[in-house]
């Protein structure tokens, strides 16, 4: 019996389970089906995440292990590789709830509890949901799968891509796939904007000169065992394809990055109500859904588009939980769908003058800026809604300067790759000959977080560091 059981070890279990211990929950339980906590911060080693909890732009695995550092100082008790299969809240003949899971120590259990917090994240659109005709041949990979081959697997699942969908996870994926060495034809958008960040644009496909083009979508995949091309056409305002606007690409991959759905098998069966908008569960204003006891926070409530708002609103759900939990069933209300921000439509203008402007990337923000040299031969900078992007813009237009984020091989290691990034800024220039030294470095586990991986990269005096842990093997 436990006071609290979480379901799911992402960042939003993590901040909950976190949250009501902080609010005297003692016994607590996280149950994780992956080998590891963090959710999917662990796969995204892009820099991003905790501008507004750390007030620094952290890489995934960064952010993860400080949540993961803060479970484990806590000694807040969690099952790895266990596979929750159901959820039943507290009803007339039951005083508590009930987590049914399944591990390869225990087999099939359950578990009574006072309350549940359910956060076990979205997953991707997969294509049968996106109605794309032709075979099934291999190569055709969601972003985020092929994100997690890259990037924690080590492998890379082709060498001429195409990805359909410009939300951050195709862009993040384009700029991945280009650093590691393959040749993205192009990004196609079936929307006249893209649902991602504008600076995730300019950092991820503008920096390669990789094109984007709205209003397209796949009309065919060539090939029947492997992708052998495929085809883009123009869309009308209806989404539906214009005849003679087809397009072929000779390439071995495609990438899909269409959309995330919560993850609400179990809350569905756990009879929780389910909102159409958002296919997450409807909540009352203490984030409890219509199952007695049984609350929800982030991804699998609504998808979030950054990790800080997901920690904010599961650091809530674990107030209300504890409060549930310690001062018994309450009339909280009734529940009622999330309401959810609209989802940003970003373009870059295109009458943006290019020789003096730019879309600021330091933070989610996308300021446009404009640098015109005064008088003084100094830069005068227009647009920037703070400091940052005055510096951004003049280094812009005077020596542009880049973050890295990529992979290392591993020797020993339980995993064949650690994450790193580069200390700080390198010039833009400087990137692939800073890639390659990268790809040409092993190192040897144990690896912690921090650790100095290369010394001055490429001779521009900034280091490679690890931002994740590798333990050694066995
Ligand atoms: C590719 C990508 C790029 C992103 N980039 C950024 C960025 O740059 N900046 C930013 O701030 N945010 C970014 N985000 C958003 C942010 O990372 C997510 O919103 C956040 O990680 C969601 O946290 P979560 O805990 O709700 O879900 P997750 O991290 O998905 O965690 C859910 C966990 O639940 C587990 N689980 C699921 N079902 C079960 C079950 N039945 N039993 C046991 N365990 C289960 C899963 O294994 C997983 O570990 C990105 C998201 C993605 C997908």
């Amino acid at each position: 019996m436990y006071e609290l059981v979480v379901i799911g070890g992402g960042p939003a279990g993590m901040a909950a389970a976190l949250s009501a211990r902080e609010n005297g929950i003692k016994d607590i339980l996280i149950l994780e089906r992956d080998k590891e906590l963090g959710g999917i911060l662990n796969q995204c080693i892009h820099s991003g995440f905790g501008l507004t909890t750390f007030k620094e732009e952290l890489t995934g695995p960064e952010y993860a292990q400080r949540y993961v550092r803060m479970t484990l100082d806590e000694n807040i008790e969690y099952m790895l590789n266990t596979m929750v299969t159901e959820v039943h809240g507290i009803d007339e003949d039951k005083d508590n709830c009930i987590v049914t899971a399944m591990n390869r120590e225990k087999g099939l259990f359950d578990i009574e509890c006072k309350a549940v917090i359910l956060a076990m994240g979205c997953r991707e659109k997969s294509r049968g949901a996106l109605n794309i005709p032709g075979y099934r041949p291999s190569g055709i990979y969601s972003a985020g799968t092929a994100q997690r081959y890259v990037n924690i697997e080590g492998k890379m699942p082709g060498k001429r891509i195409v990805i359909l969908g410009s939300g951050d996870i195709g862009l993040i994926m384009a700029r991945r796939m280009t650093l590691e060495g393959a040749k993205v034809l192009c990004v196609a958008e079936i929307a006249p904007y893209s649902g991602g960040l504008r600076r995730n644009i300019v950092q991820c496909l503008d920096d390669y000169d990789i094109p984007l083009y709205f209003s397209h979508t796949v009309t065919k995949i060539h090939g029947k065992k492997r992708v052998e091309g495929v085809t883009i056409s123009k869309v009308d305002e209806n989404y539906n394809p214009i005849p003679g606007t087809e397009k072929k690409y000779e390439c071995d991959t495609l990438l899909l990055s269409c959309g995330l759905i919560p993850e609400n098998e179990l809350s569905r069966a756990a009879g929780t109500q389910i909102e159409k908008s958002t296919q997450g569960p409807v909540v009352n204003e203490n984030l409890e859904t219509t199952a007695r006891g049984i609350f929800a926070c982030g991804n699998v409530l609504h998808v979030h588009d950054l990790v800080d708002n997901v920690t904010k609103e599961s650091v809530i759900a674990g107030q209300k939980a504890a409060a549930f939990i310690k001062e018994g069933i309450k009339d909280w209300g009734e529940a009622h769908p999330v309401k959810i921000p609209s989802k940003e439509k970003n373009t870059i203008p295109e009458d943006m003058d290019r020789s003096c402007q730019m879309i600021c990337i330091r933070c989610p923000n996308g300021c446009l800026l404009t640098a015109k040299k005064g008088v003084d031969g100094e830069y005068e900078v227009s647009g920037n809604l703070c400091p940052k992007g005055k510096e951004y813009a003049i280094n812009e237009m005077t020596k542009p300067m880049r973050n890295i984020s990529s992979i290392m091989s591993v020797e020993n290691g339980q995993g064949p790759v650690v994450s790193c990034k580069t200390s700080s800024e390198i010039p833009k220039g400087k990137i692939f000959e800073v890639m390659e030294m990268i790809g040409k470095t092993t190192v040897k586990a144990p690896v912690a977080v921090g650790d100095i991986l290369i010394n001055d990269v490429a001779g521009t005096g900034v280091d490679i560091i690890a931002t994740n842990v590798m333990d050694k093997e066995g």
